[in-house]
């Protein structure tokens, strides 16, 4: 026969630490200390299953559970020699939920049960204490009225506020024993107008409706959403414990509890908690007074706190764990009621982990999987002080953690202007693009109205490492005139603001923050995951200050370094705009040329060909200006990408650098047709012309001759190269003069080109052959023997669908997911924002597909093309770049890939370091959801 109620006390259980499925966690804790002799209130638990079976059942449990219920409490009433609510010396019992996962939303816990009009006058003579007796019925008939009944607490709240009032005192321990007695009366008029029935009188019965309430709660709303939200299944039910009561509200030498065996925000092993003298279960977490740090317990009860350290620490080295726990203590004497392992901050994680490893307790694996990359995340940026007492304004979508302090700003030019002053800001607007890149940079934190995690702002925002909260609806931004409101409220430019990337809280005014650091813990920890994992992490970094930042890090290269940032500022996006303007009009005119020189090889006759070579002599005259304006555009810009290419291979020296050759569609690098548009109309109305006015409106033809309907489908990535083939070759040319002359001062330079968009091999090869012209030049004409590779990132899903061919011509594959995401999906990325959510809410899909990798579909094409693509050159080298890269879930599949690095914006860094660890040591399986502890 299955067993439904497992019996604890005097040392002794009949479950134990490892029956959390069945007992609940709270169960089985109690059960495990119950065996290792710690002094717990005697008590039983009845199963997780029996909650299955009283669902089952209708509300009903099955006969035989309900007598091996009687048997256990018979046998508690035996073990304390008292009975349930006895009029002359009352056994009271405490009914607590407990289910395999902590879970808040479940019912909140009974004390006092047992208590009615003739026990309670049995407890008073008992103790001889009748403050305490009628203090206790009191709160059992508003716990009970509230929890097990559903009334208000409120009306109960209100009564004794009543009653202090014409008493004429302010604490609820000022009441005296009489005026507690008479409030029960009304309380008990509240149950029965509020339930329309009298409270129940009968112990048994309030026990069983106790018990039945717990089982219950399994199914409210609240706890329904959280196991939504942490995929806890909703077949696990929960347990009900029933235990003896031990009273801390006995008078000067009781009290109550929590602790922690570490420093839960440090990680210092040093005992930590707060206790309460004279209070019972939940004044300590209630915050109606304020409780003494636990070594004012050392002062005013050294025996006890001897044995409570003592017991802790034995608790800790048993579970080999942090331990979170409970205690009261009844006159001088100590009692455990709950020990658990303790939740913890980030860099508590850490420094537990690695303590642990040092005093034995575990093993460096153990200390790997101990810790969470979100752990890790949390240590590497600065966080709000958990001290702070604060209002939150209001909340947005937290798009890149930490938290920063700063006067608030609306453009990009305040932004930079500000920070080069030394101020810190905050970037705030509806939105951002491109154009506010060096305003991002230059700012603590970006702040934006609208947008999703995925929008320019978050993207932008995470790679850079900044602080980031995106779509705060509830900030109207008025950015021209320089404020910004919210609820009513107004904040103008310069008033100082917090922003909270890792939670999405905006906060009006400056709050303390704490730095971030790699600590020595931090750096041992990932020196072990370093050991372990197979897969090499290389970080997303586009100037020199990044890839510094990142190998710091620990970063082993640069796997993707787009080039796009470097063509703006204030001196670069001028002559990035000729390179755009010059580029249409040279093509236009090799076109023309090229048409009529095929003519000129077709002609017949003596007079056509003498006409036809004049018109070209004509056409080449007309055409070697505008030719020249563009060859001296790019040229103008190569000294810039060469110095920047400089930097970047010098921060990375001797690691390989991924650079990826221009990807973004032209028109990102012209000023939007709207502003262009009001700025003519404006010269024009004020009478200007000339040649500024001229430059402005040809601009503007290009502009809109740049227009499409799908830009990211459009002319961009390797198609732009195909078409102006020149600008390849001037990237390239700036990559290895940059690498060459690096080399020949001493530093190892390693750059790998990688070209964009990659759908036909034919592409790949044509832009492949003039990076390799290019680069045997240099290399011919420094002397200096630079290696290097040329490779593609795989992001359109033909090219994966075409890998082996494809691999023919690319020493390696990075695999682009954004893109790759975005058109398995055809989702739009930068429009996904105005269904995805919903879709993930109503579980369409498991997950955002942009943030983590999407393994039965793109995951898919990955697998097919690392196969094939392996298959046709087994030395192909494959990474992925792309906002998955740092991604735990995504970090594991790319390892039972064996693809060869992740590579992720420079803070993800030591994220994806352990992430690696942990997907070697956990095998080829796919990793379980971290269970919150
Ligand atoms: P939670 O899961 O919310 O912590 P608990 O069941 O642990 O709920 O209990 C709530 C409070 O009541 C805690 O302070 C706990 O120590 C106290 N408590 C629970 N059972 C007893 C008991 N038998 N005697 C005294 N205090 C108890
Ligand atoms: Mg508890
Ligand atoms: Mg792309």
């Amino acid at each position: 026969m299955t067993k439904h109620v497992y019996f604890f006390g005097g040392g002794q259980a009949e479950g134990d630490g490892s029956m959390r499925d069945l007992l609940g966690g709270k169960g089985a804790g109690l059960a495990e200390m119950n065996r290792l002799g710690a002094p717990v209130p005697p008590g039983f638990t009845i199963t997780t299953e029996a909650c299955t079976l009283y669902m089952r059942g209708g509300g009903k449990l099955p006969p035989e559970v309900e007598k091996e219920e009687s048997a256990g409490l018979a046998r508690l009433e035996r073990t304390m020699g008292k009975r349930l609510g006895d009029p002359e010396d009352p056994l009271l019992v405490s009914v607590r939920s407990g289910a395999k996962f902590s879970m808040p939303g479940m019912m909140d816990t009974i004390l006092n049960l047992g208590l009615n009009d003739r026990s309670v006058e049995g407890l008073a003579r008992r103790t001889g204490n009748r403050r305490f007796a009628s203090d206790s019925y009191r709160r059992f008939i508003q716990m009970f009225g509230n929890v097990v009944l559903g009334i208000d607490k409120g009306l109960f709240e209100h009564e004794l506020e009543a009653l202090k009032q014409a008493r004429g005192v302010e604490k609820d321990v000022d009441l005296g024993a009489e005026d507690l007695a008479g409030l029960m009366p009304r309380f008990k008029e509240i149950v029965r107008r509020e339930s329309g029935a009298d409270f129940p009188a009968d112990p048994y019965l309030q026990l069983r409706m106790a018990r039945d309430a717990v089982f219950k709660s399994w199914n409210n709303k609240r706890a329904r959403d959280y196991r939504a939200m942490n995929r806890i299944p909703d077949d696990l039910g929960t347990a009900v414990n029933v235990q003896a009561m031990v009273f801390g509200n006995l008078g000067p030498t009781s009290g109550t509890g929590v602790g922690f065996t570490r420093n839960p925000d440090t990680g210092a092993k040093e005992f930590y908690g707060e206790f309460l003298l004279n209070a019972q279960g939940e004044d300590v977490v209630a915050g109606t007074r304020t409780p003494m740090p636990i070594a004012e317990l050392e002062r005013v009860m050294p025996e006890v706190a001897r044995e409570l350290k003592e017991l802790t620490g034995r608790l800790e080295r048993h579970y080999r764990e942090m331990q979170d726990f409970e205690f009261t203590i009844e006159e001088g004497k100590l009692w455990l009621l709950q020990t658990r392992a303790g939740k913890r901050s980030g860099r508590a994680a850490v420094k537990i982990a690695v303590d642990m490893e040092g005093e034995a307790l575990i093993s460096r694996d153990e200390a790997l999987l101990r810790v969470s990359p979100e752990n890790i995340d949390q240590c590497l940026h600065p966080s709000i002080d958990p001290k702070e007492k604060f209002e939150v304004l209001a909340t947005g979508i937290a798009a890149s953690p930490g938290a920063a302090v700063g006067a608030v700003v609306f453009s990009a030019a305040e932004a930079v202007a500000e920070a080069k002053g030394g101020k810190a800001v905050i970037l705030v607007r509806r939105e951002t693009n491109p154009d506010d890149i060096l305003g991002m940079q230059a700012a603590r934190g970006i702040l934006t109205a609208t947008g999703g995690k995925t929008s320019h702002a978050a993207v932008v925002g995470r790679g850079m490492g900044k602080v980031c909260v995106v779509g705060c609806t509830a900030l109207v931004v008025h950015e021209d005139e320089g404020y910004f409101e919210v609820h009513g409220r107004r904040f103008k430019r310069g008033d100082v603001i917090t922003i909270d990337g890792t939670t999405g809280r905006v906060i009006d005014r400056a709050v303390k923050l704490r730095s971030a650091e790699l600590t020595h813990e931090l750096r041992t920890l990932l020196a072990w995951a370093d050991e372990v994992r197979a897969l090499r992490v290389r970080t997303n970094a586009d100037t020199p200050e990044d890839a510094a930042k990142a190998r710091a890090f620990g970063a082993e290269g640069i796997g993707l370094c787009r080039t796009e940032h470097m063509f703006f500022g204030q001196e670069r996006l001028p002559k990035m705009q000729e390179v755009v303007l010059h580029a249409a009009e040279a093509k236009r005119h090799e076109r023309t040329i090229a048409a009529r020189r095929d003519a000129l090889g077709d002609a017949r006759t003596e007079s056509e060909r003498k006409r036809l070579g004049e018109e070209l002599a004509r056409l080449e005259a007309a055409a070697r200006e505008p030719i020249e304006r563009y060859r001296k555009a790019l040229a103008a810009l190569m000294p810039y990408q060469k110095e920047d290419f400089r930097g970047i291979l010098r921060a990375m020296a001797g690691l390989p650098v991924t650079i990826r050759t221009l990807d973004p569609p032209m028109h990102e690098f012209l000023p939007r047709r709207e502003e262009l548009l009001v700025e003519i109309a404006l010269s024009e109305t004020r009478g200007e012309s000339g040649p500024a006015l001229a430059e402005r409106k040809a601009l503007l033809e290009q502009v809109e001759s740049l227009h499409e309907l799908n830009p990211m489908l459009g002319h961009r990535g390797c198609r732009l190269g195909i078409s102006y083939p020149e600008i390849t070759e001037m990237q390239a040319r700036a990559i290895f003069e940059a690498a060459c002359e690096l080399k020949r001062e001493g530093v190892e330079a390693v750059p790998e080109v990688m070209i964009p968009l990659v759908g036909h091999v034919e592409e790949l090869k044509r832009e492949a052959e003039v990076v390799r012209r290019v680069a045997e030049e240099t290399i011919a004409r420094t002397g200096a023997r630079v290696k290097y590779l040329i490779g593609t990132m795989i992001e359109v899903p033909r090219a994966a669908l075409t890998a082996g061919a494809i691999a023919g011509a690319a020493d390696f594959f990075s695999f682009g997911t954004n893109d790759l995401t975005q058109m398995t999906y055809g989702y739009s990325r930068d429009d996904s924002g105005k269904f995805l959510p919903f879709y993930i809410e109503e579980k369409i899909l498991p997950a955002d597909p942009f943030t983590t990798l999407d393994v039965e579909g793109v995951g898919r094409l990955i697998h097919l093309a690392v196969e094939e693509g392996r298959r046709a050159r087994p030395n192909l080298k494959v990474g992925i770049c792309g906002e998955h890269g740092g991604d735990p879930a995504t970090i594991a599949f790319c390892a039972a890939e064996n693809l060869d690095y992740v590579s992720c914006s420079p803070f993800r860094v030591p994220v994806a370091r352990l992430a690696a660890a942990q997907a070697v040591l956990r095998g080829r399986k796919a990793p379980e959801p971290v269970a919150a502890v």
